[in-house]
């Protein structure tokens, strides 16, 4: 029986087939997705000020008609909508940043609702308070001019708002919510859904935490949380509704992390990799650098796990150019000493080879022989490699997914190593491991990952943290230039290039589809190749179109330094290592991640030279950009920069939810909430290990909901 908070969105009343696609992009596609599109913001309506009795630094909220306004250009290029706000007590002077699509919603005599701090400045005025339309001065109410005035709503397309009901009751006389919104649907006609829906479905929930949890963690009943969450009578309503809402949905998370642990888990005895250690002591010692303190401590963490019967499982978590890739070449020649093969798979075939000019430095001396295996492989290469993996001669395989492929069989793999920098799903390292009998595990990662979400994602790994970079490395000093200074980086970058550097320019990233990506990309290189400040210099063109052997042509020809300068998609996102490219160009850096774009910036300042990384960042980008890029400017400690960019854009985003496996959290936050990702885990833990009795009321109804939520993983659940 399909449960009733699954109805389809469209079916709700109010929302129709119209509002059900402007809802879709909000990932709104049921009545549970509604009730869990939690508010970015609450605002304190309980109580409308007369103008004339605002204080200055207070908040507050008043209500008037729009008189008079008008649109300024500033001197940093913005549009300011200015308006004067009347009520019958007075006048304030407001003014929103950069928005000037609102010039045409705010009409002389149109009334709202301001919510915003009173400051002084010529008068009273606020700056960009949130705002509802209420209808205009005399006329016949708010229906089909409602706008919501948030700076992520845009300029939006006209859906008649059709509501009936009084519309002060959601949006005025208590505390309101205030929700994430696209173009096309208002905060009001929000609000309104949102009550509809709590009225229809809630009464018909019944809570799938059990008793004793909701009590011994003191959290309100799931009813009582929804209602709160959206519109809560006072402000510490809301927070508990937040709190049982982000228990639930982490509580509910570490049960089917810890379900799908047991099912992939394997045997519990491994090889114990134990050989005589001279191969491994001379490859050490024939390295041309010493390795790092952090390098010697992983390495020796991983050779103690190795030794033992029970199978490693590691996470070796390093910064980009922290040196990772000869750790995992030393545990591999530590395996091959103990008559074990080792299977090394990294996502993308750049990274694979660059792994294999590693290896070879250190493996031909000592004639260890090891093969790659790429999707591209040859048939005939790829059957003398399977047949040397089978037959045991080759103790080292390195590769892309090709290494996971039906006919690729090992005689004796005894250690996996994953360079996954989150691509790999829990399945596919999975599979990888099936190929040996109960392999060691290590997962190599290049994004720092906060604690809290290794907790969650990863659960019960060892982790070993490279958190020194091998010596005489400089920081990468980053700098961010207006578009106006763009020839006089050309001419920067010339000079440096006649004095020997090379430089990548990474082009905008655009969201939409490849091949947008690939003109971006060639437009940028076409127009530096015409630069006359550029004259006589080599640019390549590398990006993700391309086949791969004209890929491995173009890293060729830029790693010999027969290029200057690299325009590339994000390819080189993922471990190119030149060291003499020590300068880069990054295009619309707002429109990356922070994570992405720290690891772009690990591409450089791997040489001797000090490196620079430009950022041209565009004219109109928001706030939440801005801050980005200052984080970036700022801290160059990876860890710093992964956390900053949990807060600012949550796990999903961070992982790329498809490839992470980790489902989208919709109320709980890892970075604030971290205190109940513990509890959820312990809790989740403690149950299942206090084995509930399946027939129990209790138990059933809390599986139900696990494979209610999860339905899509339905085969993690068939537990052995
Ligand atoms: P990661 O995979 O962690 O980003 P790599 O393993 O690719 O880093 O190493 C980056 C570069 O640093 C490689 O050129 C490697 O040879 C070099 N390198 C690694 N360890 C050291 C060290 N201890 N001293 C000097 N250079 C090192
Ligand atoms: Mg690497």
């Amino acid at each position: 029986m399909p449960h009733i908070i699954e109805t389809d969105i469209q079916y709700l009343k109010g929302a129709g087939p119209a509002r059900k696609k402007l809802l879709a992009k909000l990932g709104i596609e049921t009545i549970e997705d509604l009730l869990l599109h939690k508010p970015r913001a609450y605002l304190d309506r309980s109580r409308i000020q007369a103008i004339a009795s605002l204080r200055i630094g207070q908040e507050a909220t008043v209500e008037g008609t729009i008189q008079h306004v008008t649109q300024r250009r500033t001197r940093r290029r913005m549009t300011n909508v200015h308006a004067l706000l009347t009520d019958y007590t007075g006048s304030i002077q407001i003014v929103w940043f950069n928005q000037p699509y609102l010039r045409n919603v705010l009409k002389s005599g149109t009334r709202i609702f301001a919510t915003g701090q009173v400051r002084s400045y010529r008068g009273l005025q606020m700056l960009n308070p949130e705002f509802d339309i209420v209808g205009t001065a005399g006329g016949a109410g708010a229906e089909g001019v409602e706008w919501a005035g948030m700076v992520d709503a845009g300029p939006a397309s006209d859906i008649p708002d059709t509501t009936t009901e009084p519309q002060t009751s959601l949006s005025a006389g208590r505390i309101v919510p205030v929700y994430p919104l696209t173009a096309g649907i208002t905060q009001r006609a929000m609000r309104k859904l949102t009550r509809t829906a709590l009225d229809k479905a809630v009464p018909e929930i019944t809570d799938p935490l059990p008793d004793e949890l909701i009590e011994k963690l003191d959290l309100p009943g799931v009813q009582d949380a929804l209602e709160n969450l959206h519109f809560p009578q006072a402000a510490e309503q809301a927070q508990r509704a937040h709190r049982r809402l982000a228990f639930d949905e982490l509580f509910f998370l570490q049960v089917l992390l810890s379900l799908q642990r047991k099912h992939i888990r394997r045997p519990r005895t491994a090889k114990p990799l134990k050989g005589p250690r001279t191969l491994i002591k001379k490859a050490y010692d024939s390295l041309p650098f010493e390795l790092t303190k952090a390098q010697k401590r992983a390495l020796k963490e991983i050779l103690e796990d190795l030794s033992q019967d029970r199978p490693m499982n590691r996470l070796l978590e390093g910064d980009v150019g922290s040196g990772k890739t000869v750790v995992a070449v030393l545990a591999a020649i530590a395996a091959a000493e103990a008559g074990s093969q080792t299977a090394l798979m990294a996502p993308t075939e750049i990274l694979v080879q660059q792994h294999a000019r590693t290896a070879s430095e250190i493996l031909d001396p000592l004639h260890i022989p090891f093969t790659l295996l790429l999707g591209r492989t040859p048939a005939k290469a790829k059957r003398e490699a399977a047949a040397g993996l089978a037959q045991g001669h080759i103790q080292l395989a390195i590769g892309t997914h090709a290494l996971i492929q039906e006919g690729i069989e090992f005689a004796q793999l005894d250690l996996v190593i994953v360079d996954e920098q989150q691509r790999f799903g829990v399945l596919q390292r999975a599979r990888l491991l099936g190929k040996g009998r109960s392999p060691h595990g290590l997962i190599m990662t290049a994004t720092p990952i906060p604690r809290t979400l290794a907790l969650t994602v990863y659960g019960d790994l060892d982790m070993s943290i490279l958190d020194e970079k091998p010596p005489g490395r400089l920081p990468v000093r980053t700098h961010r230039v207006p578009e106006r200074k763009r020839d006089g980086l050309l001419t920067y970058l010339a000079r440096e290039i006649g004095r020997g550097c090379q430089v990548y320019v990474v082009c905008p990233m655009i969201e939409e589809t490849e091949e947008m990506d690939l003109k971006a990309a060639t437009e940028t290189a076409e127009r530096l190749r015409a630069h006359p400040r550029l004259a006589g210099l080599a640019v390549g063109l590398l990006h993700g179109r391309m086949k791969s052997d004209e890929k491995d042509r173009i890293m060729q020809d830029f790693r010999a330094g027969r290029t200057h300068i690299l325009v590339t998609t994000t390819v080189v996102e993922v471990g190119v290592d030149v060291p003499n490219a020590n300068i880069m160009v990054i295009e619309h850096p707002e429109r990356y991640g922070l994570s992405q774009l720290h690891q772009l910036r690990g591409r450089v300042g791997r040489g001797r030279q000090p490196a620079h990384l430009f950022l041209m960042v565009g004219t109109a980008i928001g706030d939440e950009s801005r801050e980005r890029i200052d984080v970036l400017v700022r801290e160059s400690d990876g860890f710093r920069i992964a956390e900053e960019d949990l807060r600012l854009r949550g796990p999903g985003d961070f992982f790329g939810v498809a490839q992470s496996g980790l489902p989208t959290l919709r109320i709980a936050n890892l970075q604030e909430d971290a205190d109940l990702v513990v509890a959820a885990r312990r809790e989740a833990q403690e149950w299942l290990a206090s084995k509930p009795a399946r027939s129990h009321p209790q138990t059933q109804r809390l599986m139900q909901e696990l494979h209610r939520r999860y339905r899509d993983r339905a085969e993690l659940f068939r537990v052995g």
